[in-house]
């Protein structure tokens, strides 16, 4: 068991080379080991190329025969872009598999690991689940929900204040936590922003640090189609923008649609988020990095709709009765119904803290 936990910490780690490339297919890592030696290593690296398992079998090549494979999803069992995992390890005869976790998606769904069981392949489940789930998260989280995965992310000073009372509010944190928070940007298929933040801050909303890479998705929450049309993210043609309406006219939609820029109306007129996600799921988005403003954060937690909650913290007070802070809107009214976190992880970066929370589960 020790081993085995060994083992699947490996295939974790080389796993990992995969997170936030992968979309809309899980990250995944595979090891083969044979006589105590590790004879093939391989990741599932983007949507479309092979499979973790398909690597790491072809490295081991003979010595997968009789040879332990450990791996951080179920194998596939279905036709999909690349022939079933299962199959190829049944011919590889490999003895013996160690899965992290199931694969939730109803095409799999246990009838891998059925599948190897009837061939006469021992299969063991569950080594270091917590971690494989933790990995996956987003990819979990959309199979089972139909809507993306939410993070909502903000930098604030030590008070709490997310801009003077004047509004600047460039910068607070460093170029250190920026640099991360653009990392985290790479890591979602869509960002989001409020209307008002376009209008105050003209973000562009790209990944700006070390190689180009393709932008993900830039959204706009814009009711009455306020964005102007020499915004960064109408006019720059660095990433796809949609702007999320609360109903507009055609001869107001083209203006922007000339641009490149798709525009969706909403069913109601004030627009709801759950409706938004319901929408961004039916697009394919998996994952959304929802960056303000503070309206928006606070309509994200009242629709109960927040997986995850990075904030930024500068060693700073800033003070200001009228400075803004990361959640505005209403707020909760009663302490009770305030959303309660579960702190993930605290790090320092730079000067700052980062520190990573979930809602806690009801
Ligand atoms: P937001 O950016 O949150 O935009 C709010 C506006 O978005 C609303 O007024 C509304 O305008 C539109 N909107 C449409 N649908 C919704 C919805 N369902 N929920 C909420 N808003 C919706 O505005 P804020 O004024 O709260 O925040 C902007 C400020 O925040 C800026 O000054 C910016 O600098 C700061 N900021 C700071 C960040 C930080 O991390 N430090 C990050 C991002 C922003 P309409 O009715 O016209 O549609
Ligand atoms: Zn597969």
């Amino acid at each position: 068991m020790h081993n085995d936990e060994h083992y699947m910490r490996l295939a974790l780690d080389v796993a990992k080379a995969g997170v936030g490339q992968t979309s809309p297919n899980p990250a995944v890592g595979a090891v083969v080991v044979n006589g105590g030696t590790v004879v093939g290593l391989g990741a599932h690296l983007k949507a479309g190329e092979p499979h973790a398992e398909v690597y790491a079998i072809r490295m081991a090549g003979e010595k997968a025969r009789g040879a332990t494979v450990y791996v951080t999803l179920e194998p596939c069992s279905h036709y999909g872009k690349t022939p079933p995992c299962a199959d190829l390890l049944i011919q590889a005869g490999v003895r013996r598999v160690v899965v992290a976790t199931t694969d939730p998606n109803p095409l799999v769904a246990g009838k891998g690991i059925a599948k190897l069981r009837q061939a006469g392949i021992d299969v063991d489940v569950g080594v270091l689940k917590d971690e494989a789930d933790e990995l996956n998260r987003m990819f979990f989280h959309y199979i089972a929900a139909k809507t993306p995965f939410v993070t909502l992310k903000f930098a604030c000073s030590l008070d709490g204040k997310i801009a003077t009372a004047t509004g600047e509010s460039k910068w607070i944190t460093s170029s250190a936590a920026r640099e991360d928070a653009h990392r985290l940007r790479a890591q979602h298929d869509a960002i989001l922003v409020g209307v008002n933040t376009v209008l105050t801050d003209n973000p562009k909303l790209t990944v700006r640090f070390g190689e180009k890479r393709k932008n993900p998705l830039r959204i706009i929450l814009d009711t009455k189609l306020r964005t102007p049309l020499d915004a960064h993210v109408v006019a720059d043609k660095e990433a796809e923008t949609w702007i999320i309406t609360g109903g507009v006219s055609r001869e107001q939609a083209a203006a922007y649609e000339r641009l490149g820029v798709r525009v969706f109306s909403m069913p109601t007129a004030q627009i709801d988020v759950r409706d938004v996600l319901r929408l961004l799921g039916e697009q394919g988005v998996m994952s959304l990095f929802v960056e303000g403003g503070s309206r928006v954060h606070d309509s994200f937690l009242r629709a109960g709709a927040v997986n995850e909650v990075i904030a930024y913290i500068a060693p700073k007070l800033i003070g200001g009765r009228g400075a803004p802070t990361p959640v505005g809107g209403l707020g909760f009214a009663r302490l009770a119904e305030a959303v309660e976190l579960d702190i993930r992880r605290i790090e320092t970066i730079g000067p700052d803290i980062k520190i990573v929370a979930a809602p806690k589960r009801k």
